[in-house]
């Protein structure tokens, strides 16, 4: 252990993916298919109000709990989809802003928080973070909840279960099902259920359906990165029971104190604008995608996000990368996202030229050069 540097930090290995941007440091011309972010730039409207937010002055600290308008404008859409009677919701610094205060608000030290592997690279530490137990329950062969192992893994101490549909870093949307039988398992034995629903604008082949139709106690989690571009700016939101947000808007109040204001007043315009042809542009990569490779490797069909994750077809994940990586290719080995180390993460999340060089090199490495 370094000098001053707390225990908690060795939850944290950032190692495998620094190492895929170390190795592609070097590269000329890279293909970049690694990205977890939206290829499309900011749309022009969201800019611009962005930038009157600054100009007019909409510079200083906002409510810990975001600003009325956009409060307003979020929690009237979820109503009209949920109407549940004890749901409040808060602006957070991100989703990511969101998860931790979640975590941080729900779990003691000993309580178990089931994650379903392959998971968010950030579910794990952040468990850890906040004192928790991770127990990982594999998905079956199709990335779907395995409901027994699901029941099997619950135990005494299981405080919260975590939720992400679509999913990164498979891209597949739960069965309606699955997510009903989860939703009402929690519900019944009194556990916590946090959705990330960062992806839910991205579900190409059946509508989206979220836990908290089915349990109106689910604490959603979602975020303008993903659905607006806006990765950078910083902007999340969690609605839930309201002794959920309001002991997450308390810890906000000592740790980000607000999400940033003026991007908080861009996200109130962001709802008007209609992201439908992002949406459908995405579709069309993923079958671009899925249809190049799906004679050449083993992989499930994605319906959502932007990824895909097909299995490894020789080797261990880092052999596999660091071969394509020569190839001038970025992917990111699986065993970031899992504890198995047979798949890797295919972001499609690009232009359809840079897809198409990616699955050229990609038909080419089926075989060990
Ligand atoms: N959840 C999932 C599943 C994600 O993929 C990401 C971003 N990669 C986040 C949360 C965090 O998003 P942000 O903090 O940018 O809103």
């Amino acid at each position: 252990m370094k000098k001053w540097i707390a225990q908690r930090t060795n939850y944290f290995d950032s190692s495998g993916i620094r190492r895929v941007f170390e190795l592609a440091a070097n590269l000329k011309d890279p293909i970049n298919l690694s990205i977890g972010q939206p290829h499309f730039d900011v749309p022009d409207e969201i800019k611009a109000s962005l930038i009157q937010a600054i100009n007019e002055g909409k510079n200083g600290y906002a409510n810990t709990q975001g600003i009325l308008p956009l409060r307003e404008k979020l929690l009237a859409n979820v109503q009209k989809e949920y109407d549940h009677a004890d749901r409040r919701l808060f602006v957070s610094s991100g989703t990511s802003g969101g998860l931790m205060l979640a975590l941080l608000a729900m779990v003691d030290p000993g309580d178990e928080v089931i994650i379903f592997d392959p998971f968010f690279v950030m579910y794990e530490p952040l468990v850890r973070l906040a004192g928790g137990t991770p127990v990982l329950v594999d998905t079956d062969s199709n990335f779907q909840v395995d409901l027994q192992r699901f029941e099997d893994a619950l135990s005494d101490q299981t405080k919260l279960v975590l939720l992400n549909s679509p999913s990164n870093p498979t891209g597949v949307c739960l069965e309606e099902a699955s997510v009903k039988a989860i939703a009402e398992i929690c519900l019944k034995k009194d556990i916590a259920l946090i959705s990330d629903e960062i992806y839910r604008e991205f579900c190409f082949d059946k509508p989206f359906v979220s836990a908290a139709k089915y349990n109106p106690e689910t604490i959603v989690v979602d975020g303008f990165s993903k659905s607006h571009a806006m990765t950078g700016w910083r902007l999340g939101f969690v609605h839930g029971p309201s002794h959920v947000i309001d002991t997450m808007v308390k810890l906000q109040q000592y740790t980000f104190v607000c999400a940033p204001h003026p991007v908080q007043w861009a996200g109130v315009s962001a709802l008007d604008c209609d992201i439908s042809p992002y949406v459908e542009e995405y579709r069309m990569k993923r079958d671009r995608m899925y249809n190049g490779l799906k004679d050449h490797y083993e992989l499930i069909k994605p319906d959502g996000a932007f990824y895909v994750y097909p299995k490894l077809p020789w080797g261990t994940g880092k052999e596999f990368i660091e071969t394509a990586i020569q190839h001038q290719l970025l992917i990111i080995p699986g065993n970031i996202f899992s504890r198995h180390d047979t798949h890797f993460r295919i972001s499609y999340a690009a232009t359809d030229q840079q897809i198409d060089r990616g699955l050229e090199v990609l038909r080419k490495l089926v075989t060990k050069p």
